[in-house]
């Protein structure tokens, strides 16, 4: 094995980097000159640009995320650009996309849409792929977040199906057949004890929902139902242990608890209403 390699994977090691190998090849890979294959017990240095590689290195070894030095974080069937302004879109996450899928099993439907804090816009774009007649209304209160859901619209060429504004969810007087949310949720105890990936990386705005977590489904259920059609849906992430609140915060405000879905930790992480 080559030298640089050897003693990248010491340094990553050395800082508790918990996939060492993955996270180096995929930087000398974001390195390249070429587009080839990287096998580390057998890398022709020459393809890699070597100040590149070392900059990026150092980032990483700064515990910045893998996601956030190349830009780009893969979700459901897409990659999306991502910044320090947004979240990076997480694997349980994409439960949310496949509950909707589960409830619309017609991928025809003229679906009116609600995201509430798209960010990267990633859940809104993958609905829009999923279900080419809906219409999707995402909104957010990060004029930067907003920016980077814009870049990845163009990416993605949703702009006919995703209408982005930079709206607080209260000013929204509309109704729609579904709403959906990963709102910010963490406790301000959890954000202070979590990753420095996430604590010095990513937006705090996105994060944390105050002290108990429960400030936005609290801010939600307050006039969530005015915003549902009749027959509406609303799916939404939650954190650890959140579901007995939240089922009590949404049904004392008149909606139904139809599912609970676990992430593969077995963490109830999604949950669906419905207001009849
Ligand atoms: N799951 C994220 C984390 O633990 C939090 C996401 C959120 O607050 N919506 O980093």
């Amino acid at each position: 094995m080559n030298n640089l390699i050897k003693e990248s994977l010491t340094k990553l090691k050395q800082k508790n980097i918990s996939n060492p190998e993955l996270d180096l090849r995929i930087l000398l890979k974001h390195a390249s000159k070429k587009n080839n294959e990287i096998i580390l017990s057998n890398l022709n240095v020459d393809n890699i640009d070597i100040v590149k590689f070392k900059f990026y290195l150092q980032k990483r070894l700064n515990r910045e995320p893998i996601a956030k030095i190349i830009n780009n974080k893969s979700f459901w069937k897409n990659n999306f650009y991502v910044n320090s302004f947004v979240l990076d879109p997480r694997p349980e996450t994409e439960l949310i996309i496949e509950e909707v899928l589960n409830i619309y099993k017609n991928k025809n439907s003229k679906l009116k849409i609600l995201d509430i804090g798209t960010g990267s816009g990633c859940i809104a774009i993958s609905i829009a792929k999923e279900y080419k007649n809906a219409f999707i209304t995402a909104i957010d209160i990060s004029k930067k977040a907003l920016e980077v859901a814009e870049k990845n619209l163009k990416i993605h060429n949703c702009d006919d199906q995703i209408k982005l504004k930079l709206i607080d969810f209260k000013n929204i007087n509309c109704k729609f057949d579904l709403i959906v949310s990963n709102p910010p949720y963490l406790t301000t105890n959890q954000y202070n004890n979590t990753d420095p990936e996430v604590k010095n990386f990513e937006p705090k705005l996105a994060l944390v929902g105050g002290d108990d977590g429960l400030k936005f489904y609290k801010e939600y259920s307050n006039n969530l139902k005015n915003l549902m059609n009749k027959q509406g849906y609303f799916v939404c992430e939650i954190g650890n242990n959140q579901r007995q609140n939240c089922e009590e915060i949404f049904q004392n405000s008149g909606l139904h608890l139809n599912k609970i879905v676990h992430d593969l930790q077995g963490i109830e992480r999604i949950l669906s209403f419905s207001k009849i």
